[in-house]
């Protein structure tokens, strides 16, 4: 029996595996071996071996030995959120190493105070290999001590070992109506990334790696199609079955009726892309509806223009950590982009973004750009490769919502490939009234649409279930894909009519329908700009009550436009866009100075609520890593990690005290739930007052979770004011996701629940006098407005765009008339019963545009 003998390859004490605060590893899912808490920065080789791989984020590596056993080095836990940040790997793919050979250096002193632990594992993979482990343990030094020694099963028994590890399935029939697309493929391979076996889908000869999103819909499988997955591994039993049964059970995707047995004369069916219509109308297009809706505008003509690469690459550890830097880069910028959709509710978008996040950590399309690399390709030669290959063949699939997402990884690809070679992808610039028409547009161009000048688009590709058609409905944007090829042609400042509804592009329309639109568009414009013309007067209601209407805002840039739309200061600075799209978190100083400046924005006799960092759920930032979570709403989320890490939340108070004198500063706390929160962090701000010699601000809470608005009578003796947040309110007392997609209609702080808590609230602050405002969502819906008065709240805090028509609305409104309606709404049943008592008073007679 031959044994190896594995060199301890940090210094530091070594930790039994069952002890790691990580259940993959304590639990041995990756195989078995030792931990050790480092007290050095270099990774060295414990044995002579190859690198077998080195993960992207240049925080682990493995090495295959001349035995053949694979080894593990993983240093810290869920670094791989580093994104490479304080790794640098000091070798590549494929080099031959001897023990003692350095790896990677990592920065401990960074790496100590962002990472969740440092503790490194030392893993033998290939467990099959493994007779026993002889353990060191206490303090081990770098080179010098043996970790552990492996006695080693033969190879040829080993493999028989592992082959009789495999084990595939049964032929599975896949169910789902549309076959294996983004959505189910996804679900897929993050269930296969749960396990630690080989896993593959096969399907007719042919197979793909079941944890990439990418190859998954590369087989192109459809209604019918009849799969197995193959699995090699010490947990392939557990990993066949269960994806079995997912896969039988139509992979998340809704509506999959199990599909029969298979028998030898089942036939995969696809749906075919529907022909191309084309129209027998010289002055019509046609296309397929892709959002519904009536515009009339200018043509104007959208062209990409390519981003060219050098070909050649300044070596292959230097391109390796350019696109490690680029991918991390880009992930932060769709997470804060997602961050921003879920705060403006827009849940769908948000699950679109979430998508494209998953794309970038495709290990089919990483492969492809490594294998790029190591040949000596530029990182974004590499990439744009990988991009090209798969979005091609994606794109010339039968099954069309497949081929559709064609355009989601060309939109990954061109993010990262603009970081790459530090592009600016130019922002077009159309005229006012255009009705854009391009080849394609991607989920990122259509989500950037400035709504002011867009009055709908047209594109020749994509479908109505493209990621571009959901974001423009999300808009209420008209627009058309698959239209005939013609309309390209059509030149710029042609006046077109563009029906989202019939699918059609009407290049000459007669004078009486261009005029019938214009007028209900100018009806609309019109009462825009009296809204706009009075904004600056107060909201007082008929009957003499005046209301504070004030914005919430993300920064300074924001607040520049407060004043001219009529807010009346903030009533929600969301601090947390200040640390957003960022490496590190601001500094005291860059924090001073930005409220100081926003402060003089505002103005002072105009209160500035400024909301202490509310990250967490799902709202994440690069360099403050909150281990994985199940439940991220219910976890480390909103004052929650500021409590837990007092360094972040002292800064930005005292940056935020230093401003005080600068205006009429409030401080207010996000996601309290309990009063002894209140009371830490208010301990905290009086002593960093007291070290400043400043004094304290008035200080106030979120009330975002039911347990404030339940408590909000005792809570009124210690907070100088309430904010009600109801788009958390709502999902916490609804227990539903605000970002859910399916249930996103249901969430709805209309829901007489969600009334009750905050009427509840207003109670609770009466007898001490406590200002109770809202500023979440339902502040700016004109069926909440009288409602909200009526229940007795004296502030709405509203986006900006929604200022005037806001404080327009309180204009027409009477204060016995609302608190009439408060009191039925509180009686009501549900929310739709709650919308029932109030007209629209915003509705439209037609589904005409109208410029936001
Ligand atoms: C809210 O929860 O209603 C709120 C205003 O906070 P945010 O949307 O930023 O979570
Ligand atoms: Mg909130």
């Amino acid at each position: 029996m031959s044994e190896l003998k594995i060199m301890s390859p940090l210094s530091g004490q070594v930790w039994p595996l069952e002890r790691i605060p990580d259940p993959v590893f304590a639990q041995k899912m990756v195989g078995d071996g030792l931990s050790i808490d480092p007290t050095d920065g270099v990774l060295i080789a414990a044995c002579d071996g190859e690198v077998a791989a080195l993960h992207a984020a240049g925080h682990a590596v493995t090495l295959r030995t001349p035995e053949g056993v694979e080894l593990l080095m993983h240093v810290g836990i869920d670094t791989v959120s580093m994104k490479g940040q304080g790794f640098k790997p000091l070798v590549k793919l494929g080099d031959q190493v001897k023990a003692g050979t350095p790896l990677i250096e990592f920065d401990l002193d960074f790496l100590a105070t962002r990472a969740k632990s440092l503790l490194t594992q030392i893993i033998v993979v290939n467990g099959e290999r493994v007779k026993w482990l002889e353990r060191a343990s206490g303090y081990v030094a770098v080179g010098k001590d043996t970790l552990f020694t492996v006695a080693l099963v033969e190879e040829a028994a080993a493999a028989a070992t592992n082959a009789a590890l495999t084990v595939t399935s049964e032929v599975i029939v896949i169910p789902n109506p549309t076959g294996l697309h983004a959505r189910p493929s996804a679900v897929l391979a993050s269930l296969a990334k749960t396990f630690q076996c080989t896993l593959k889908l096969e399907l007719g000869g042919q197979q793909a790696n079941l944890r990439s999103v990418t190859a998954i819909m590369a087989l192109d499988v459809a209604q019918g199609a009849k799969v197995r997955v193959v699995a090699s591994g010490l947990d392939a039993k557990a990993a066949v079955e269960k994806l079995s049964a997912v896969l039988a059970a139509g992979s998340g995707d809704e509506g999959c009726e199990p599909a029969p047995a298979a028998t030898s004369t089942t036939v995969a069916k696809v749906a075919a892309p529907p022909a191309r219509q084309r129209s027998t109308d010289p002055n019509v297009l046609m296309g397929v509806s892709a959002s519904p809706g009536l515009a009339v505008g200018q043509v104007f003509q959208l062209r990409r223009e390519e981003i060219r690469v050098t070909e050649t690459g300044a070596g292959a550890n230097a391109e390796r950590t350019r696109l490690t830097d680029a991918l991390g880069t880009a992930h932060g910028q769709l997470s804060a982009l997602r961050a921003q959709l879920h705060a403006k509710r827009e849940a769908a978008k948000a699950a679109i973004f979430a998508a494209h996040e998953e794309l970038l950590t495709d290990p089919d399309l990483l492969d492809i750009a490594e294998s790029a690399i190591a040949k000596g390709k530029s990182a974004a030669f590499a990439w744009k490769s990988a991009i090209t290959t798969h979005a091609e063949r994606l794109a010339g699939m039968r099954n069309p919502l497949l081929a559709q997402r064609a355009n989601d990884l060309r939109d990954v690809g061109l993010r990262v490939l603009a970081i790459l070679t530090g592009t600016t992808l130019a922002k077009a610039e159309y005229p006012p009234n255009s009705v854009l028409i391009a080849e394609d547009l991607t989920p990122s161009d259509t989500a950037a649409l400035d709504r002011t000048r867009v009055m709908g688009f047209c594109t020749a590709r994509g479908g109505s279930t493209s990621h571009v058609a959901i974001i423009a409905r999300s808009l209420g944007l008209p627009a058309l894909a698959g239209i005939e090829p013609g309309a390209l042609e059509v030149a710029d400042g042609t006046l077109v009519i563009l029906d989202g509804n019939k699918g059609t592009l009407r290049l000459n329309a007669s004078a009486e329908e261009v005029a019938r639109i214009r007028k209900a568009q100018e009806r609309a414009e019109q009462r825009r700009k009296d809204n706009l013309a009075h904004a600056r007067e107060p909201a007082i209601t008929l009957d003499g009550t005046r209301l504070e209407v004030v914005a919430n805002i993300g920064g300074l840039k924001d607040a520049t436009k407060i004043a001219g739309l009529g807010g009346e200061g903030v009533g929600l600075l969301r601090s947390e866009f200040l640390f957003m799209e960022r490496s590190d978190a601001p500094t005291e100083e860059e924090q001073f100075e930005t409220y100081k400046s926003i402060a003089q924005t505002v103005g002072q006799g105009h209160p500035l609520i400024i909301r202490t960092l509310d990250v967490g759920g799902d709202k994440p930032l690069a360099y403050l890593p909150i281990p994985k979570e199940d439940n991220p709403f219910l976890g480390e989320r909103g004052v929650r990690v500021g409590l837990d890490r007092p360094d972040l939340m002292r800064t930005q108070l005292r940056a935020i005290l230093r401003a005080g004198p600068f205006g009429d500063i409030r401080i207010m706390f996000p996601m309290i739930s309990r009063l002894s929160e209140l009371r830490d962090v208010k301990a905290m701000l009086a002593e960093e007052a007291a070290k400043l010699g400043v004094p304290l601000l008035p200080t106030g809470i979120m009330v975002e979770v039911p347990a404030a608005a339940v408590m909000a009578a005792q809570f009124a003796r210690e907070a100088d004011f309430f904010s009600v947040g109801t788009n958390d309110l709502t999902q916490y007392t609804l227990a539903m996701d605000r970002g859910h997609p399916k249930l996103a209609p249901q969430v709805d702080g209309l829901n007489p629940a969600v009334l009750r808590l905050i009427a509840h609230t207003v109670k609770g602050a009466e007898p001490f006098k406590r200002m109770v405002g809202v500023c979440g969502g339902i502040a700016s819906d004109p069926v909440a407005v009288p409602i909200l008065l009526g229940i007795g709240v004296t502030e709405l805090s509203v986006s900006l765009p929604a200022i005037p028509a806001v404080k327009a609305q309180i204009r027409t409104l009477r204060m016995d008339a609302c608190r009439a309606l408060a009191e039925r709404a509180l009686a009501a049943e549900s929310a739709e019963a709650v919308r029932a008592l109030v007209p629209d008073p915003d509705a439209e007679p037609s589904t005409l545009q109208v410029k936001a």
